[in-house]
């Protein structure tokens, strides 16, 4: 069968633009170099019988309706809010920092009207805001950041935090009240039967078919089509030709317990400033599944190994720019996602990020625009 787009990938920036474009009568071949659908959203039952994410936890978030509704196409949702506690000094606290963090911390009572002058008391200005440390310690102060942050971004990205853009702390409010979810969405959810079923059905269409194993590099020859879609890291595209991108990766140790019912209060705990590992993460919480045992998953960063998150600085701004100029102009191969984009996306932002891409796709191949 002719092959009009290609589609290197299958997480949910593949997936997506593969379904859009199969909808619009293009024969679509997805091809995934791992062994399943997912990407790194995959979830599978482990060997205990407990609904695990194998690549850490993802916990699905936002605040756009067309991207909710597109998904609630191919899944029905259960409401879940995830809540983190941090363990600081002993104690398990919330996170984001929140009036019962501080409360709880310093043996305060501040509420409402009194926890903004505490910030006020404590912070340190800083202007301009550039790196991650200049947010924290211009909201909450010199000790906060250290509790919370600054042991956290160096075991997880090997950096300090003055190393890194502003975005990558941004991405943790601060509270004056005393909401204590880690999300504030209008739209939070898990999908009912889980994420690989989802992406099943994304892809269950009469035009696409999927190949997994097999790795683009390898089979270039053989994966001819009219258009590629190319999901996977950007530098390993143009054989790393202006040096490596960096790409911060993790080892996922994964632990069932039997006859464990909960492990922990939380989806999550942090530990800023103990052990190895950033965080534990208790998967029943997120999924809902009743069992008599109960799966975790501790994550140590690490530099080398699969590549997932793109290491937000200015410097690594930079070279991606290079390979984004020749990106842009590649004729017949359209990038888009986390690793294509080197974007710290969350899911929700690559299914937007591939909503437009599968356009500016149907453009290309001379389809008339959807209305
Ligand atoms: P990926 O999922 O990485 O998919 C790219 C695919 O391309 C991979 O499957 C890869 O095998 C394949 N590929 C690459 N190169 C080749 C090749 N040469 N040949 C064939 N195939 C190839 N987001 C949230 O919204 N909420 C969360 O809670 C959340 N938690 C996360 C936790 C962790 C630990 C990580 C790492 C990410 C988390 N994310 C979360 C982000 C989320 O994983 C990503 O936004 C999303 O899954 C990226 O989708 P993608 O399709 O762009 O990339
Ligand atoms: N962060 C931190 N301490 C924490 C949680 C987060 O310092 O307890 C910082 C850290 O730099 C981290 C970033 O905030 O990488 C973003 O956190 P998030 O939980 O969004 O990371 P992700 O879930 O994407 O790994």
């Amino acid at each position: 069968m002719k092959t009009d787009v290609l589609v290197v990938g299958a997480g949910f920036s593949g997936a997506v633009v593969a379904r859009q474009l199969a909808e619009r009568g293009l024969q679509v071949l997805v091809v995934d170099r791992r062994d399943h659908i997912g990407g790194n959203a995959h979830d599978r039952t482990d060997a205990h019988g407990v609904l695990v994410h194998p690549y850490g936890p993802h916990i699905f978030h936002t605040n756009s309706a067309r991207i909710f509704e597109y998904l609630s196409q191919f899944t029905a949702w259960r409401p879940y809010e995830h809540r983190v506690l941090a363990s600081v000094d002993g104690r398990l606290v919330p996170l984001p920092i929140n009036i019962d963090t501080v409360n709880r911390l310093y043996g305060m009572s501040l509420d409402e009207t009194t926890i903004q002058d505490f910030f006020d008391g404590v912070r340190e200005p800083r202007d301009p805001i550039r790196t991650s440390e200049d947010v924290v310690v211009n909201a909450v102060g010199r000790d906060l950041y250290e509790k919370f942050f600054r042991g956290y971004t160096r075991k997880q990205w090997g950096l300090d935090p003055s190393e890194l853009a502003a975005s990558v702390a941004a991405r943790i409010p601060t509270r004056t009240n005393h909401d204590d979810r880690y999300f504030t969405d209008t739209y939070q959810a898990m999908p009912v039967d889980g994420y690989t079923r989802m992406f099943e059905r994304i892809l269950d269409h009469a035009h696409i078919r999927v190949e997994t194993g097999v790795d683009f590099f390898a089979e270039r020859e053989r994966l001819k089509a009219r258009h590629l879609v190319y999901t996977g890291p950007v530098d390993a595209y143009y054989q790393h030709r202006f040096g490596a991108l960096p790409y911060r990766s993790l080892r996922f140790e994964h632990e069932h317990l039997a006859d464990t019912q909960r492990y922990q209060d939380v989806g999550t705990v942090n530990y800023p400033n103990d052990h190895a590992y950033t965080r534990i993460t208790e998967f029943k919480h997120i999924t809902g599944q009743e069992h008599a045992g109960t799966s975790v998953v501790r994550e140590y960063p690490q530099a080398e190994g699969e590549p997932y998150y793109p290491v937000p600085r200015p410097e690594n701004e930079q070279l991606f720019k290079r390979y984004e100029a020749f990106a842009l102009e590649e004729p017949g191969v359209t990038f888009v996602g986390r690793l294509a984009q080197y974007r710290y996306y969350n899911m929700d932002q690559c299914v937007g990020a591939a909503l437009k891409a599968a356009e500016y796709v149907e453009e290309k191949l001379g389809l008339a625009t959807r209305v």
